[in-house]
């Protein structure tokens, strides 16, 4: 529980609080503005059937808006989605392997520091397609292309 002492700033989040609690222990409204909306989660992911080996593509779930780089439908995504799986203190250990390198989530959870573009850090929500990490123009579409395709799509370095 946040404690009534502890200095708010005007987004209502306490100071450095993702250095300062454990994640588990985040109100949801702080637990929601450790995303950077940078849409890498939303991506398809290919999984080698013999290694296990998971990569990344630049396509988009077919839910995702690469416009606005966010989900079209947030409430209702795993309901639309059955692979969406939502991120949370209980489902991140099972996740988090996968989860893009540069996702404040990963980075918390293996106890990395947030970066200097993260808007938590840099104050400005555009910092993040600024440094290069946002998929906003940067997808395909799910529909477009023909499952056959996905592996030309595969896009390194996320991991
Ligand atoms: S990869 Fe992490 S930071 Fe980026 S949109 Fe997904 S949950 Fe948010
Ligand atoms: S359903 Fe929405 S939140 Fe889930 S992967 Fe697709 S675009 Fe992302």
């Amino acid at each position: 529980m946040p404690d009534n002492n502890d200095p708010i700033d005007r987004t209502g989040l306490r100071k450095d609080y993702w250095k300062r609690f454990p994640l588990a222990d985040l109100p949801l409204h702080e637990w929601e503005a450790l995303c950077d909306g940078c849409g890498r989660c939303c991506l398809l992911k290919l999984e080698d059937e013999d290694t296990g080996e998971v990569a990344y593509t630049n396509i988009g779930c077919r839910l995702f808006d690469d416009a606005t780089c966010r989900c079209g439908n947030y409430a209702l995504r795993k309901q639309l989605v059955k692979g969406c799986v939502i991120v949370r203190p209980d489902t991140l250990e099972q996740i988090v392997e996968w989860m893009p390198r540069t996702c404040a989530y990963r980075l918390l959870s293996e106890g990395k520091p947030l970066p200097d573009w993260h808007p938590l850090i840099s104050g400005d929500p555009d910092s993040v397609r600024e440094a290069g990490i946002s998929m906003q123009g940067k997808t395909v579409a799910e529909f477009d292309i023909d499952e056959d395709d996905w592996p030309n799509h595969v896009i390194k370095g996320m991991l």
